[in-house]
């Protein structure tokens, strides 16, 4: 079955990509194999995949290079970015489990990686989402992440219950109809986490607390539900995983 989703949402996929640019390669201390581990604990591999039949291309804004890159659901400005604290701001400087990551950069290295892959990313997701605004008077951003079954180090040590979905709001642009509309659809099977272990949903700053039209909504699955977390591969029911998820998803759209 094919989902059709209205016009107005606008997929974000931040973090599906494992692309490292040849020419910024060296700015990485890990070996070939240490980068792919890294890749299995930090990649969100099949999160386009698990939502994403039925989604036409002009209505996703999906990240094409690595999050060890640019991680362009953070602030680009580290003293908004509650994580920079860890070394997790907009440029990694270290691992899942806190260990160093990548060299010292210089100031024009940093601002040549926002340059050329965090600013052209927000500015297609702010450029879809006005067009959404001028056509439909509003938008909603659906947020898609996924998440391991265990807790990883930078997560920090409050995040003991790993339910199956959480759904991430944001206070001011998630209203508690969208809030409650996704939490309860995806409840009725899965175990469903609102805001917890994760909150949060992204909105570029252009319409960040000023646009109310601006919606958005984070959902976060768990990984063990479709992949096996050793190596990311899909397991067997992936299919039937994928289809619930999307079901519920439909469901909760339809209903705001
Ligand atoms: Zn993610």
């Amino acid at each position: 079955m094919k989902f059709n989703f209205p016009k107005w949402v606008i997929f974000h996929v931040p973090h599906d990509s494992t692309h490292i640019p040849y020419d910024i390669r060296n700015q990485f201390i890990l070996s070939t194999e240490s980068l792919q581990k890294e890749f299995v604990k930090m990649t969100d591999f099949w999160t386009l995949a698990l939502y994403s039949n039925g989604i036409p291309v002009e209505q996703t804004v999906v990240s094409p290079i690595s999050r060890l890159v640019v991680d362009v659901e953070r602030f680009a400005d580290d003293s908004l970015e509650s994580m920079s604290g860890i070394g997790m701001g907009v440029i990694y400087q270290k691992t899942h489990d806190l260990k160093t990551l990548r060299r010292e950069l210089s100031a024009a290295e940093r601002s040549r990686l926002l340059r050329e892959y965090y600013y052209p990313h927000h500015y297609t997701l702010t450029r879809k989402v006005k067009d959404a605004l001028s056509r439909y008077g509003k938008a909603l951003i659906i947020d898609l992440h996924s998440f391991s079954s265990e807790q990883l180090p930078y997560e920090g040590p409050l995040l003991k219950d790993r339910p199956e979905v959480c759904i991430g709001t944001d206070p001011y642009h998630t209203s508690s109809e969208i809030s409650e509309a996704f939490y309860q659809s995806f409840n009725k099977t899965f175990d469903t986490g609102l805001n917890a272990p994760f909150s949060g949903a992204l909105v570029p700053q252009a319409f960040y607390l000023s646009d109310p039209r601006v919606s958005s909504v984070m959902i976060e699955t768990r990984r063990d539900l479709y992949e096996d977390e050793k190596d990311a591969e899909l397991l067997e029911n992936f299919a039937i995983t994928s289809k619930a998820l999307k079901s519920y998803l439909s469901a909760a759209v339809s209903s705001i």
